[in-house]
């Protein structure tokens, strides 16, 4: 290439980093990918294996702050952007036509996310791909405790008591301990209530709301301008810890994954397309740079900002239904999750020998849509609540270990789908309340 061309070439793709997010976020995945295969002991293996995980923690250290400073304050976020949205119109009758279409859409979706993990991992059988050596190594570890522990707890709450306990009777704690699913309902039930009161009593709680709101965006925009360097750094980390080594061992399965995946993604498009006339290539154009943030940081509560300022701004959605729709679907609408936990699951019973029967198979469904529902927006907790999932068909919990290793990578995935999934909810959501 004449040198003319190439410093043309330069200077485009130096103003294009400049100008746009997506460019940045993808220029630091890019980056932070070729840092970490450079640094990896699987891979070129430039440092010692002790070096390059210490050099990891600190390249990661943006990523880290950035997550940090989104998470303090997305309880205020959620809280205010939902009480905001639902109030908005001021109106009971559209509180109902808006839940009325939601909650039985978000059912539908996850059904349909958990239907194609099941047909594929079925069709495929994975399980049937991988070497019994690396089971028995997988098994002997101590990461299947460390996974199983926290399942022994949330199996000795009975049903009637576990929908009991999703209202929060003591909101503050809630908020404290970060129960999201907890704190979307205790704002969806202010925001009912606070329609039903006069508009006067009604305003100095909603003015303060606004600025609550506000405020919480200012600290979310201060986060993103370390977006790029975040993206870079988690990247560099994830490719320095996750070996290539396992990555192959497991291909078959995370490719699995990754396809049930990628069939979830197109079925939105086609939802787009057909509810919300929305052409696919413009509506994914719309959303890259949430995609690539969520598949960097693993994380659809740290995304949540972007996403409803994308809602809003590229996608034209009325402020009401994205500031409404996206944080509650970041905490229920996960269906890139229940996708995965489906196909883990089944690929675990192939692993293990254990039979689905057709009952199973029903239970498998129903769990992991109600699990999906209850999954917090954070990286790897999908994981933790597929060991609860597993007890339910008789895979021994410890089997997650065998997992585990590759399950970053996944978990970075499944988060683009599932922020994916509440866009995509917004835009038809959009047009179905048009009024
Ligand atoms: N990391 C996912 C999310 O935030 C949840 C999961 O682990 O599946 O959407």
């Amino acid at each position: 290439m004449p040198r003319k061309k190439l410093k043309q070439l330069v200077g485009s793709l130096q103003l294009l980093v400049k100008t746009r997010l997506w460019a940045q976020i993808l220029a630091g995945m890019l980056l932070g990918i070729t840092t970490g295969l450079l640094l990896s002991p699987s891979g070129a293996a430039l440092v010692s294996e002790e070096n390059a995980y210490a050099i990891s923690g600190w390249l990661a250290l943006p990523g880290y702050v950035f997550l940090a400073l989104v998470k303090m304050v997305v309880i205020p976020l959620i809280l205010s952007s939902i009480i905001l949205g639902l109030t908005s119109s001021g109106d009971p009758a559209y509180l109902k036509r808006i839940s009325l279409r939601i909650f039985p859409y978000f059912a539908v979706m996850a059904t349909t996310a958990v239907v194609i993990g099941i047909s594929l991992s079925m069709l495929i059988q994975p399980g049937k791909y991988v070497d019994s050596e690396l089971i028995s190594s997988a098994m002997g570890g101590v990461k299947a405790e460390a996974v199983a522990a926290p399942v022994g707890a949330a199996e000795s709450i009975s049903l009637p008591e576990r929908i009991v306990s999703l209202i929060p009777t003591n909101p503050l704690g809630a908020a404290l301990e970060g129960q999201m699913l907890q704190v979307v309902i205790f704002a969806i039930l202010m925001g009912i209530a606070l329609v039903g009161i006069a508009e006067t009593r009604a305003k100095p709680l909603l003015d303060m709301l606004d600025s609550l709101r506000e405020v919480s965006m200012k600290v979310v925009s201060w986060a993103m301008m370390l977006a790029p360097y975040a993206v870079f750094g988690l990247l560099s980390q994830v490719t320095i810890k996750v070996g290539l080594a396992t990555l192959l061992g497991m291909s078959v399965y995370v490719g699995t994954v990754l396809l049930g995946l990628f069939i979830v993604l197109c079925w939105y498009l086609v939802i787009a397309a057909v509810f919300a006339k929305r052409s696919p290539l413009e509506f994914l154009r719309a959303i890259r740079e949430v995609q690539l943030l969520a598949f960097s940081t693993s994380s659809s509560a740290a995304v949540m900002p972007l996403s409803i300022k994308t809602a809003e701004e590229k996608l034209g959605i009325r402020p009401a239904i994205a500031q409404f729709i996206v944080p509650l679907g970041a905490t229920v609408n996960m269906d890139g999750t229940a996708c995965y936990q489906v196909i883990a699951a089944v690929f675990l019973t192939q692993v293990f020998g254990i039979e689905l029967t057709l009952a199973s198979l029903i239970l498998l469904t129903i769990t992991t849509v109600g699990a999906s529902i209850g999954t917090p927006s954070a990286p790897g907790v999908g994981i933790v609540i597929l060991a609860t999932i597993l007890q339910t068909i008789g895979v021994p919990p410890g089997g997650i270990a065998l997992i585990i290793g590759v399950d970053r990578i996944l978990d970075m995935s499944r988060t683009a789908v599932n922020v994916t999934g509440d866009l995509a909810a917004c835009a038809v959501m959009n047009k179905w309340l048009k009024k």
